[in-house]
C-alpha cells in the first residue's frame, strides 16, 4: 500500500479536501485503485453533533457514519463507498485508547500520547486503508490521507507525530507528502507573496515532515519566478510545485493537476512512474 498525505498551511478552508479528492481522481485515471482517509483532529467522536452553520454539511455514509463533508467529496470524485472508520477523529482515537486502558490491555504501563496514542493512529490508518471501497476485491493501491486543520495547530500534534513515524515505517517510495498552501496577492504591491508558504513549510519541517509536492492556492496561476522562489526557500523541486488557482467549478481541479503533470511528481515519489498518463475526460 502506498500513501499520499495531504496537509494544509496558512489558513483553514484552503482546499485540502478538494485537492486530496482531485489527487485521487488523477491517480485513479492512471490506473490505480484509490481509497481515502480523513483525519479530523477535533475531540468530537464524529461530526453528527456539530453545527452545520459552523462546519458545513454533515455527510452520512452508507453504514450510518456521520462524518465531515470532505468524505462526500471523496465518494463523489472517486466513485467509492467509505465507512465510518475512514474518518478518524481525536475523539475516536482517545475513546479507543481509554477503552483499552480500562480493560487492562496496557498491562500496567503508563498510557501516553507517544507511543500509545500515536500507535493507535498508525494501526487505525493501516487497518482502514486495507478495506476495499470501490466494489472490487482486495485492498486499493493507494490511500490518500487528508489531515484536517492547519499545520501548527496544537490539536493536530499527535497526528503529525504519528504520521512522521508512519512515513518512516512505510519507507521511502511508499509515502508522498503534498502540502497545500496559500500564495496571496497584496493589492497595493500586486505581487504573489511566498512568505506565508515559506513559514508554513518551515513549521512542517520543524515537526519532522518535509513536503514532496507543494499545491499552491492562489487567485491566478503562479508566476515562474514565484515558483523558483518557493522552490529555493521550501526545498521542493520546481517541477513539484503546482498552482491550484481559483476555478469556477471544483471539478476542474483534477484537470489543473493533470495539465501541470502533478501525477508525475507523485508517481515518481511513490516509485510508480512506469504507469501511463492519466486518462481524464475534458
Ligand atoms: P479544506 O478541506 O482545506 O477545509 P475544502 O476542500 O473544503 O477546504 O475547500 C474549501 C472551499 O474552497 C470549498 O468551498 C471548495 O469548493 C473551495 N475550493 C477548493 N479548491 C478550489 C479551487 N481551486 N478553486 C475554487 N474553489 C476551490
Amino acid at each position: 500500500m502506498k500513501y499520499v498525505l495531504v496537509t494544509g498551511g496558512v489558513v483553514s478552508g484552503i482546499g485540502k479536501g478538494v485537492t486530496a479528492s482531485s489527487i485521487g481522481v488523477v491517480l485513479k485515471a492512471c490506473g490505480l485503485r484509490v481509497t481515502s482517509i480523513k483525519i479530523d483532529p477535533y475531540l468530537n467522536t464524529d461530526a453528527g453533533t456539530m453545527s452545520p452553520f459552523e462546519h458545513g454539511e454533515v455527510f452520512v455514509l452508507d453504514d450510518g457514519g456521520e462524518v465531515d463533508l470532505d468524505l462526500g467529496n471523496y465518494e463523489r470524485f472517486l466513485d467509492i463507498k467509505l465507512t465510518r472508520d475512514n474518518n478518524i477523529t481525536t475523539g475516536k482515537i482517545y475513546q479507543f485508547v481509554i477503552n483499552k486502558e480500562r480493560k487492562g490491555d496496557y498491562l500496567g504501563k503508563t498510557v501516553q500520547v507517544v507511543p500509545h496514542v500515536t500507535d493507535a493512529i498508525q494501526e487505525w490508518i493501516e487497518r482502514v486503508a486495507m478495506i476495499p471501497v470501490d466494489g472490487e476485491e482486495g485492498p486499493a493501491d493507494v490511500c490518500v490521507i487528508e489531515l484536517g486543520g492547519t499545520i501548527g495547530d496544537i490539536e493536530s500534534m499527535p497526528f503529525i507525530e504519528a504520521l512522521c513515524q508512519f512515513s518512516c515505517h512505510v519507507g521511502p517510495g511508499n509515502f508522498c507528502l503534498v502540502h497545500v498552501s496559500l500564495v496571496p496577492v497584496l493589492n497595493v504591491v500586486g505581487e504573489q507573496k511566498t512568505k506565508p508558504t515559506q513559514h508554513s513549510v518551515r513549521g512542517l519541517r520543524a515537526l519532522g515532515l518535509a513536503p514532496n509536492v507543494l499545491a499552491c492556492r492562489s487567485e491566478k496561476p503562479l508566476d515562474e519566478n514565484v515558483k523558483g522562489k518557493l522552490s529555493q526557500f521550501c526545498h521542493v523541486p520546481v517541477e513539484n510545485i503546482f498552482t491550484l488557482y481559483d476555478v469556477s467549478n471544483i471539478w476542474h481541479v483534477p484537470l489543473l493537476l493533470r495539465d501541470q503533470k502533478a501525477h508525475k511528481a507523485i508517481l515518481t515519489k511513490l516509485d510508480l512512474l512506469s504507469l501511463g498518463e492519466p486518462n481524464l475526460r475534458k
